[in-house]
């Protein structure tokens, strides 16, 4: 299992993840992404990997990363 990991330290609102995985994320009053359910960590769906993926990737400060769920 593919987990998305927000760095909330580091994110600055510029909204590019909650753009590109709306079913993942939402933005907040300030731009700032949540996870749908709550929590740190979005499990990503197989259908959703290359868009989370993308999302790493445009992430102008790092603030996102892909790792394997420890369960
Ligand atoms: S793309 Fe990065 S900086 Fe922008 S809201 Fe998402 S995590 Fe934060």
């Amino acid at each position: 299992m593919t987990e998305l990991r927000i760095d909330f330290a580091a994110c600055d609102g510029h909204g590019a993840c909650t753009d590109l995985l709306p079913d993942l994320l939402v933005a907040d009053d300030w731009g700032f992404p949540a996870v749908r359910g709550g929590g740190r960590r979005a499990v990503v769906p197989d259908g959703l990997l290359a868009r989370a993926r993308e999302a790493e990737r445009l992430c102008p400060v790092l603030a996102l990363r892909l790792g394997s769920s420890r369960g």
